[in-house]
Parts: C-alpha cells; structure tokens; sequence
C-alpha cells in the first residue's frame, strides 16, 4: 500500500502582513495569546465563569441590558442564520432593505429559512431614508425588518436610530447585522430598539472570524421560546396558534439559550479556544471604553481618507454615512487594480480589499479597523500605495497622501 506522502513546510509560520482590507483584519496579539490558553471541561465551574464574564462583557459591547446575549459558534453568518431560522417560521414576511452585498445574503438566508421575503434596492453608495421604509412597512407589514447596519460592500452604514421605532409602530422586530460597523461606529441595541444584532470578530473586534456575538430582546426570545422543539406543535398557553419547531439543529437558539442559560442544558460541544477569543476582543473594547473606541476609529479612518484625498483619489458613496473603519476609492483611470493590489501585498506585505459586484474591479476598499486603526499603519499604508500609483504612472505630489494624514492628526490633536 502506498500514498503520497504529505508534503509539511514545517509549523505554520505565515509571512508577516498588515491586513489594511474590509476585513478579516491583522488581530490583536493579545486575542491570540488568549486563544493559545489550554483547555477546560465545557461544564468545568471555570468555564461557567468564562461564559458569563462574555455575556456581561458583550452586553456592554452591544450597549444592551438583554440577557440573551451571548456566542454562536461559526463565522458571522452562523449568527444571522441563527437568528433568522429561530425567529422566522415559513411564510413569514421579512422585508430586507437591501444596500450593499450582505443585504443580499440576508435577503438569502431570510429565503432558505422560509420566509416570504420583500425586498427594497437603492443603488450601491446609498442609504435609505426612514421614511422609505416607513412605506414598505406600512404597505408589507412584516414580522421582521432585516437589514445591514454597515455594509463593508460599500462601506455605508444605514442610520438606525429611526428603525426601531418604526419597526415597533407596525408590528415588527427589528434585525440588524452589526459585523462591520461594532466597536468601531456607535451602535446602541437598547435605544434604538433593536430586537436583534449579530456580529463577528474580525472587523473592528481585532480578532479572527469564527465567533458570532448575538443579542436578543424579550419579544425575540418569546418567539424563540415558543417555538422550543420539545413544544413546538403543541398549543402555546391556549392559544390555537401553533409554532413551527425551529429547523436546524445547530443554529436552534431555543437549545443554545438554555446551553448558555442557568440550566446549562448540554448542546454542542463549546469552541471553546474561540470563546477564549472573543472573550478577550471584547475587553479590549470594553477597558478602552466604547465610546472612546468609535472616537479611535474615526480618528484613524479620518486620517486614512485625508491621506488617500490627497494623493488624488475619488471617494467612493454618500460620505455622510460613511463607517468610519473602511473607505471605499474609485482605482484611478489606466491602472489594473488587481495587480496593483499584488504588488502592494509582494513589496510591501500589505493588504486591501477589492470589491464586489457592481463595484468589481472599480473600487478598492481600505480599512482602519481593530488593532489596525493606528497611526502607523496608516502612514504606511498611505506610503506604500503611493509609491505604487506612481510607479503605476498616477501622477501625484510626492508625499502629498502622508501630509494630508499627518495635518489631519494635527488637527485632531488641535481640536482635542
Ligand atoms: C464582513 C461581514 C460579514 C462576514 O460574514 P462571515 O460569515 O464572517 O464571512 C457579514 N456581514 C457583514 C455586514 C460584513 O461586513
């Protein structure tokens, strides 16, 4: 019997880089060192206080006092998928606003859960005005309103802080996904009266994907609890109403609310080093201080558009509602943006983003996110990219994208 024998390079020993994209992003050294502690028992008494130091760390995170907060396992479309098969039951209508490419995905996963789904489309660089959706709400009358806080696709964040409110008026639960807008643009569950947010670690959280944080109001946990699979078919409290059993195994809330509830009744097997690590992304946010940590990113991602401003380049969308973690720029004329971006990573180790759909090949996007909205990844990224445009035949005022950066950190410290 012979195989091929496996070839091995050796440990895994990745080039160093400085991932300046849309995410996922360079994660800060202390989430892996927390991800690097060994193991304990999933119901060892250590572990029991692992996971409520998490609920109260992430219930400060997503400004919520909701006890159902908590993880699900999986990258950040574990927690939407989560939410959506434990909220929606089929024929439910959502109505998903959709403003980028995750409003996409909400409006698929919405589908596969089965729900009638309505959906809004307004051109990518743009948000929607509340009184638009006040529209569609009043016309579809929904269970849900699902939509896209920031969308990394085209950098926007949509306003929030009306959509609650509305959403309330017509009878609706509100869903936002959070992934790239928290921690770095102030996001507040309870006063805007979200019912449920999902996000992940490796946007502005400054740690690798794999963990989905998720909050959940009273009136969503009262309709995940009605729809417990033990009970599901049965009349809930002699109604005739009969709730559908939620149809997944692994994303049931039902099930994993009572795994992280006081009964901490056996689900899956806890991930437990990702637990570790979205422990720590969580402390980071919450020793710097929320609000100080959306002021950190703006300051950084002020500096990055100041710098990218003055080398030449056109911004790209409503710069209004622009996150302050990720800028979206039009690839200047005659340059491949594609090889660009390969000679930015071969010479200089560094990484940004392209972009998708409409936007495909016309839109670089950069980020200023987690550990690396910092003032020396921003000079050095504004460097290299500037060396590159002009050996890419941009013509441009040498050390004019640093200036602007660095005048934009004077101003700011001006100001402070
Ligand atoms: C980056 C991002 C995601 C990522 O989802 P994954 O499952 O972790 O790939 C989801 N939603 C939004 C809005 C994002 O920006």
């Amino acid at each position: 019997m012979s195989r091929a024998r496996t070839p091995d390079s050796g440990p895994i020993n990745p080039p160093p880089r400085l991932l300046m994209g849309p995410g996922p992003i360079t994660a800060d050294p202390r989430v892996l060192r927390a991800m690097s502690a060994q193991l304990v028992g999933q119901y060892d008494p250590a572990m029991t206080g692992y996971m409520a130091e998490v609920q109260e760390l992430y219930r400060e995170v997503f400004q919520t006092d909701n006890a159902a907060t908590l993880l699900v396992d999986g990258t950040s479309r574990a927690g939407i998928e989560a939410a959506f098969v434990s909220l929606i039951e089929p024929g439910d209508r959502v109505l998903v606003p959709i403003f980028g490419r995750f409003g996409h995905l909400l409006r698929e996963i919405a589908e596969r859960s089965g729900a009638e789904v309505h959906v809004l489309e307004r051109e990518w660089g743009t948000v929607y005005p509340p009184a638009e959706i006040e529209t569609a709400l009043a016309s579809i009358k929904p269970k849900l309103l699902a939509i896209v806080h920031g969308d990394t696709a085209t950098t926007l964040a949509q306003p929030l802080d009306e959509l609650g409110p509305l959403a309330a008026k017509y009878g609706a639960l509100l869903y936002t996904d959070v992934t790239a807008s928290l921690g770095g643009n102030t996001f507040l569950a309870d006063a805007w009266g979200v019912d449920a947010a999902t996000g992940g670690l490796q946007k502005c959280l400054a740690g690798p994907s794999g963990s989905s944080p998720i909050t959940l109001s009273e009136a969503a946990v009262s309709i995940i609890e009605a729809r417990k699979s033990v009970e599901a078919g049965i009349r809930v409290e002699g109604d005739a109403v009969r709730s559908d059993p939620i149809r997944s195994n692994y994303f049931d809330l039902a099930q994993i609310l009572d795994y992280w509830g006081p009964k901490r009744l056996n689900h899956h097997t806890e991930a437990t080093t990702m637990l570790y690590g979205a422990r720590e992304c969580a402390r980071l946010l919450v020793e710097e201080g929320m609000d100080a940590a959306v002021e950190r990113h703006r300051l950084h991602g002020t500096a990055m558009v100041a710098g990218l401003v003055g080398m030449g380049l056109q911004l790209f969308g409503d710069q209004s509602v622009r996150m302050n973690n990720v800028v979206g720029v039009h690839i200047p004329d005659g340059l491949d943006g594609d090889r660009a971006r390969a000679a930015l990573l071969d010479n200089y180790g560094i990484e940004i983003g392209t972009s998708f759909g409409p936007l495909a090949g016309k839109v670089w996007r950069i980020g200023t996110m987690g550990y690396n909205a910092r003032r020396d990844a921003v000079l050095t990224t504004l460097a290299a990219l500037e060396q590159l445009l002009r050996r890419g035949g941009v013509r441009l005022t040498p050390g004019a994208g640093v200036d602007a950066a660095l005048e934009s950190y004077a101003n700011a410290g001006a100001a402070a």
